[in-house]
């Protein structure tokens, strides 16, 4: 076994030097590259167009005023017929992506594929997997590119050749683990969550080597007892707590901190943990944590004892904001629990957090003095109760004001681009018995609650500080897609129904979309070439979020999935 390693580790300085030795085309990212992904228009070298996760491109050469000239220049079949809720990187005029069966690079002038590695996969792995088969997308250093495996494993691949260098077994998927995050490269160390929520897990953060795959840390994000936090769980229910942490940290290299949101309690019965006496730490919070260790610095819990599902997973973009005549360094949510929260990201303080939807029973609101939530009559009465005799309403939904999808930020104009969503669900807690691998909630779970008078999302531009909107665009359907925002004064996103859409910014006037031949649920993003700018969005829906929306309109969008490149005329 050791020689085994110590002969790849040869073999991947062979590579390496290989890939450095000034060949026509450079190879791959350097630790550099990663931190300033958000100052340079021409790549895209991180997941969230930056370790901030703003999501937003100082590119501008399409604009407002050009944007409806906008045209394909290529498109290549993704051969999956699966979600495609990935976002591309774009290094040295290559689009690197990975599907749930395979990871590809695609020239990215040509739209000619240059490799294409498929994943091989047990038959038995699909069993544990509640949302849908997705993967959200890559890391790249180094000459390196790093997914993670719906069968609960991280692999590296070779930039050039796309071969596999290593492959690391995080969980066992047989007790219902799972990966579909995009990692993290802080530090010079390989950061990942897990999935599983839904099935009893004990949630976790993992550091690892990037050149071996050997780990480094491991962080639970249920606490034990004799831990800091280990009086928030009875018994020893923090075995199967949840707290699963399936979307990407964003990063702050000059604090040293990494924020990873963490997910509901498992099961979803508020009760079954221990109610409103029991915070659950550390569900449906942020962590900050320190890249080489993986050390807790601070944290901040936006649904204690997390009754509804609310995974407090949703993205932490890092923005700069002036409060009270001073800028502070912030951190902004849009959390499922229907708040939109600032956070001082160098000590967790909250600044500010105002609901973002127009509907939210569960809370009375947020009080900034304890930074806790004020329970509504209906969820201290949920808290307490193991089993419900009929259902109620809440408001938001499981999928929340805001599902997992990310927004985008533009710094000039201190404003949020968020896709959110406008119903509630029927909910009535039921006592459930684990049993490995399969779905535990403890909750009889009959499906959502729609206003016929009013529309079932918007797209919405918000005010951080004060949650207010500047405008909203109502949608029927809502959207899934993730948003991008950029200085040409645009913001993109796309539709259930396959439109690719770019609106104005300042109003939220739609100027130009494009039926891509399937649903959007991906994370377009804008890079450089040659002095020219592209756009680049992947489509495909697997028919999983249709029964998220329950819009009957969706059963006839095709489910085949491809990558288009955007660019306007010569
Ligand atoms: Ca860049
Ligand atoms: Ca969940």
């Amino acid at each position: 076994m050791m020689m085994r390693n110590k002969l790849l580790g040869l073999a991947l300085v062979a590579s390496l030097t290989a890939a450095f030795s000034g060949s026509a085309v450079a190879a791959g990212v350097s630790a550099n590259d990663l931190i300033n992904d958000a100052k340079t228009g021409g790549d895209v070298t991180t997941y969230g167009m930056g370790y901030g996760q703003q999501r937003f491109s100082k590119l501008n050469q399409i604009n407002r005023g050009n944007v409806k000239k906008l045209v394909p220049k290529w498109n290549l079949s993704l051969d999956s017929n699966q979600p495609q809720s990935q976002q591309p990187l774009l290094i040295d005029g290559v689009l690197y992506l990975p599907t749930v069966n395979a990871t590809l690079a695609v020239d990215a002038i040509t739209g000619k594929q240059l490799w294409k590695t498929p994943l091989d996969l047990p038959e038995d792995v699909y069993n544990a997997v509640c949302c849908g088969n997705h993967n959200r997308g890559l890391a790249a250093v180094d000459g390196l590119l790093f997914r993670t495996v719906i069968d609960a494993s991280i692999i590296a691949l070779d930039m050039k050749t796309g071969k596999q260098v290593w492959k690391t077994a995080v969980e066992d998927y047989k007790q219902g683990y799972s990966l579909t995050v995009a990692p993290l490269i802080a530090d010079g160390v390989l950061i990942s969550g897990i999935s599983g929520g839904e099935y009893g897990i004990r949630g976790f953060i993992d550091g690892y080597d990037p050149k071996t795959g050997s780990r480094l840390w491991r962080k639970f994000t249920t606490a034990a007892p004799g831990e800091p936090g280990g009086d928030t769980w009875p018994g020893d229910t923090y075995k199967r707590g949840g707290g699963s942490t399936w979307i990407t940290g964003s990063y702050d290299p000059e604090l040293n901190l990494v924020y990873w949101g963490t997910g509901n309690g498992g099961p979803w019965n508020p009760a079954f943990r221990g109610g409103a006496s029991m915070d659950n730490k550390y569900i449906s919070s942020v962590l900050a944590l320190r890249p080489k260790t993986g050390e807790l610095v601070w944290h901040y819990q936006f649904s204690p004892n997390d009754a509804y599902d609310y995974d407090g997973v949703n993205e932490n973009v890092l923005a700069d904001i002036k409060v009270g005549g001073k800028v502070r360094k912030a951190m902004i949510h849009a959390d499922r629990n229907g708040f939109f929260y600032v956070i001082d990201r160098t000590n967790g303080e909250l600044i500010a957090a105002n609901k973002f939807v127009d509907r939210v029973d569960w809370a009375k609101g947020i009080d900034l003095k304890t930074g806790r939530p004020i329970d509504s009559e209906m969820t201290a009465r949920h808290r307490k109760t193991l089993v419900m005799e009929k259902a109620d309403e809440v408001w938001p939904s499981a999928l929340g004001g805001k599902n997992w999808s990310p927004m985008a930020y533009n710094p000039d104009s201190n404003t949020a681009f968020v896709n959110t969503l406008n119903f509630g669900m029927a909910y009535r807690t039921v006592e459930q018995e684990w049993k490995r691998g399969t779905f535990y909630i403890g909750m009889d779970f009959t499906g959502f609650v729609f206003d016929s008078k009013q529309p079932r999302g918007y797209l919405q531009a918000i005010d951080p500080i004060s949650g207010k909107n500047k405008w909203r665009v109502p949608l029927a359907i809502p959207q899934f897609a993730g948003v991008m925002a950029t200085k040409g004064g645009l913001v993109f996103t796309g539709a259930m129904t396959g439109e690719f859409i770019a609106y104005d910014d300042q109003t939220g006037k739609k100027l130009w979309e494009f039926q891509t031949g399937s649903g959007l649920v991906s994370m377009p993003i804008t890079w450089e070439k040659d002095g020219k700018q592209y756009v680049t969005v992947t489509s495909g829906t697997g028919g999983v979020y249709a029964l998220y929306s329950g819009d009957e309109r969706l059963k006839n969008v095709p489910t085949g999935s491809s990558i288009w490149t955007f660019a306007l005329p010569n």
